[in-house]
């Protein structure tokens, strides 16, 4: 048995934690925050997207990039910063771009959500986990014919890879989700996965370490930012808080998301895409399932007697910042694409993050630098989907390494 470090309690650290303590290790999680989640795991749209898992980096996307440069797409907003970091990462995110990587890099995302969608029932029922779960599916929603026929290409790679979906008119769809009633625009068709879920991260992550720790196996340092890793012949020995303080370990685990302090690595491959969510009160005519609104690029999630929604892919200079119009765009698509279902009357609690997005999409789950430590970082705009797969995959990377 060895004694873990995991730094970051978000989503991903949270679900290492869990794979560690369960590969029989003691575990320490840390995080500069009061609590789980404080970073980009809080409040983002909560969706499992086990069946979508799409890479962002597509021919599409790249159709697209003028109308994103020039602003006409409400969801993307690119300030060019003057980083070559960021330029690296832009031109190496373009590379990404083309048909067989955004295949690749697809299939081996839906790999790693299946790994997920796999693990969560045992999970869940282990330690009694009570996040406002429901595997109600999901609806993409196309606004016009040549979008739909785009759709069937991803359609069909997902069906050759055996996951479930169906492409169903509006009438069809509107059966299985009576708020598309409320949906004010025109819908050519809608990509129906129906074994994808949604449920709060918070809670989960708040249930599965409170749950860890009583067993024994975890111990939380919170509201302590790690300064430094402690390094002897070679070999991680430990990390140094910002208070000067050691804590002694035989590996430690990077769950650091974008934003990791004096611990970030240059040219890590990582760069911050911000988004902003909202969560307000289900009203009558609500949506049961998750629904992506395609057009404008917001995703709506079913959380108990709320709704979820958040939108926007910001990509601009670190550190990121919270920018009021931004925010209003969001509700303002929402209030746009749905005439009832929740309500944005009252006090809206704004939030925004960023996903920490590598170029292929694919997370970084791999040995670094020195002897015992070890990356878990980079899940991008799929963080909550990939979790527990890929602290599964990260124990097989570190089983040869530590005992
Ligand atoms: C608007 C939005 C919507 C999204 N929607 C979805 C969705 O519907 N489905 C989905 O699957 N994913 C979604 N995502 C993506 C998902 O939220 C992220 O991929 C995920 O949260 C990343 O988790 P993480 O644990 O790596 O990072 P984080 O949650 O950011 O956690 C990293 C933690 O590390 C801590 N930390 C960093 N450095 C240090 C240090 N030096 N010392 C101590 N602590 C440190 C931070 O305080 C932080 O708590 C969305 C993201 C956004 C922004």
């Amino acid at each position: 048995m060895a004694h873990v470090i995991v730094i970051g309690a978000g989503v991903v650290g949270c679900a290492s934690a869990w794979a560690l303590t369960r590969a029989g290790h003691q575990v320490t999680i840390v995080d500069k925050n009061p609590s789980v989640c404080g970073g980009a795991s809080a409040r983002n749209g909560a969706q499992l997207s086990y069946a979508y898992g799409d890479a962002l980096a597509s021919p599409g996307l790249l159709r697209h990039l003028p109308a994103i440069l020039m602003r006409r797409d409400p969801a993307y907003r690119v300030w060019l910063a003057p980083d070559p970091e960021f330029l690296v990462w832009g031109l190496r995110f373009l590379r990404n771009a083309t048909a067989s990587r955004f295949r690749g890099n697809t299939t081996a995302l839906l790999a790693l959500a299946a790994r997920t969608q796999a693990l969560l029932p045992d999970v869940v029922e282990t330690h009694g986990l009570k996040f406002d779960y429901a595997a109600s599916g999901k609806m993409i929603l196309y606004p016009d014919a040549a979008a739909f026929a785009k759709a069937r290409h991803g359609h069909a790679l997902k069906t050759s890879l055996g996951i479930r979906q169906d492409l169903l008119t509006r009438d069809e769809a509107t059966r299985l989700e009576p708020a598309l009633a409320h949906y004010r625009d025109s819908i050519e068709g809608v990509v129906w996965s129906p074994d994808d879920a949604a449920g709060r991260p918070t809670a989960f992550c708040k249930g599965l370490v409170d749950g860890l720790e009583r067993e024994g196996g975890l111990v939380t340092l919170f509201g302590k930012e790690v300064q430094k890793l402690i390094v002897t012949r070679g070999r991680v020995a430990g990390v140094e808080f910002r208070d000067h303080s050691p804590l002694e370990a035989d590996a430690v685990v990077l769950a650091t998301g974008h934003s990791s302090g004096s611990l970030r690595m240059p040219w890590s491959s990582i760069w911050p895409v911000q988004g902003y969510s909202v969560t307000v009160p289900a009203t009558d005519g609500a949506m049961r399932t998750s629904i992506t609104d395609l057009k404008r690029k917001i995703v709506f999630a079913r959380l108990g007697d709320q709704i979820r929604i958040a939108g926007n892919a910001d990509i601009g200079p670190r550190p990121i910042a919270f920018r009021a119009k931004r925010f209003d765009a969001l509700t303002a698509g929402a209030r746009a694409a749905f005439s009832t279902g929740f309500d944005l009357s009252g006090e809206l609690g704004a939030w925004s993050e960023a996903r920490p997005c590598t170029p292929s999409s694919q997370p970084i789950i791999r040995a670094s630098g020195p002897a015992g430590l070890f990356l878990n970082l980079g899940h991008g705009t799929l963080g909550w989907t990939l979790s527990l797969g890929a602290a599964e995959r990260l124990v097989e990377v570190m089983r040869t390494s530590i005992r």
